[in-house]
């Protein structure tokens, strides 16, 4: 008898395989094989946790805080993010309104799952975080795409929104800055998100994560400066990793509407349960610590921002557009589609990525993971050393294109 294998839900069947898994197995294998591989591929602070905090998680365990504790986090911690709110925004949230989840992934996977209804729709600005989809499917919700334009610094364009919006929308995600492109959203385009939010009682979800690393001169925009009359309908997700190089310690938070937060603290206590106990506590020093850390990663991130767009800029055919925030560089390659190395032709982000791994020893997370099929991502979390070396190597590839 043949044994069939396992059948498998509908709900994940329906998540597509994500294209940088190929790209990431193949750039382990060959570093496993001993070449010389530069890693661009990496989402996270090329930074430790500043001492304080790792001092605080570990004087936590001494301490004996090992056990469970409330679902939605230690009061402290909640109470911290609720004085963050008010000091860096001056927005009101009490503890009730406030959920600490595994890292501010696990934060939207509760929104979805507290949220939707089969067949619901939400809006996804692309390109986009590669985990927003999925999320989004594995809740029985359809992810809807809303493009944004390269030439308008990936700003959200009102029509397009009109276009994409349903009578089934029942939320939109906002991330800003972006993780792929570092784009910002501007003052003008989160008024128009804010007007149809109102008018058809949209939740709009605002990825914070990379609040802190932001490059522009002047205040970020922010949905619910532009129209506080949304806060009831509006959460709001950050957490500790991208700000205090804390991405391993898996906390984040969710802060919005008390009736919204308490299922999601259902959702919460029947698959997690709290976070990491000694985790909160590191990120209760977090935030209640020296707030100067972000600004250090800066110092560092700016001048290598500079030098990667300034290059990739000079390139022919290739655009880039200057990221505002975040660690992240996305540009345009798609004039080199069509070209051919060795009679293969490159006909996509994954197959410029594949050539860059395979030809230059730079790995890349193709655009495609991002709905954004004409970019490919390179993170400026890495020295200065190896962006320069990375370029010179990602040059001389390009310069060896037929076609
Ligand atoms: C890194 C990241 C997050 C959250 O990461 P966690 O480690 O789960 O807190 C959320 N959104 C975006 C866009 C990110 O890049």
């Amino acid at each position: 008898m043949v044994q069939k294998p396992i059948r498998l839900a509908d709900r994940v069947l329906q998540v597509p395989p994500s294209p940088t898994l190929a790209v990431n197995a193949k750039a382990k294998a060959l570093k496993a094989a001993g070449e010389d591989i530069l890693n661009f591929s990496v989402g996270e602070p090329d930074f430790d946790t500043p001492e304080h905090i790792r001092e605080a998680g570990k004087k936590a365990i001494d301490e004996g805080q090992t056990r469970y504790t409330a679902v939605p986090g230690i009061p402290e911690l909640r109470e911290a993010v609720a004085m963050r709110c008010k000091a860096d925004h001056g927005w009101d949230y009490s503890p009730e309104q406030i959920q600490i989840c595994c890292g501010g992934k696990h934060g939207l996977y509760n929104i979805f799952q507290a949220l939707l209804n089969h067949g619901d729709e939400v809006l996804i600005p692309a390109p986009y975080w590669v985990s927003y989809p999925p999320m989004v499917q594995l809740a029985d919700g359809v992810p809807v795409e809303v493009p944004l334009d390269e030439a308008a610094n990936f700003d959200l364009n009102p029509t397009t929104l009109v276009a994409k919006a349903s009578e089934k929308t029942r939320a939109i995600f906002l991330n800003s800055p972006s993780n792929p492109a570092g784009s910002v959203f501007s003052h003008e385009a989160l008024k128009a998100v804010a007007a149809m939010a109102l008018e058809r009682g949209w939740l709009v979800v605002s990825d914070d994560i990379y609040e802190t690393i932001t490059y522009m001169d002047g205040k970020l925009p922010h949905i619910l400066d532009v129209e506080p009359r949304l806060k009831e309908q509006t959460v709001v997700l950050n957490g500790v990793s991208k700000a205090f190089a804390m991405t391993g310690w898996r906390i984040g938070w969710c802060a919005g509407p008390a009736h919204l937060i308490k299922a999601m603290n259902k959702v919460q206590s029947q698959s997690t349960s709290n976070c990491s106990t000694p985790a909160q506590y590191a990120a209760l020093a977090a935030l209640i610590g020296p707030q100067d850390f972000p600004s250090e990663m800066k110092k560092a991130f700016l001048p290598r921002r500079d030098f990667f767009v300034r290059d990739l800029e000079s390139i022919e055919g290739v655009s880039c557009v200057n990221p505002s925030g975040a660690f992240y560089v996305f540009p345009n390659f798609s004039a080199y589609y069509g070209k051919s190395f060795k009679g293969k032709v490159l006909n996509n982000s994954v197959d410029m990525a594949d050539y860059f791994l395979e030809e230059a020893k730079v790995a890349s997370v193709p655009g495609a993971a991002f709905g954004a099929d004409a970019f490919v991502r390179f993170s400026f979390a890495t020295s200065m050393a190896v962006i320069e070396e990375g370029m010179a190597r990602i040059k001389k590839a390009l310069a060896a294109l037929e076609g």
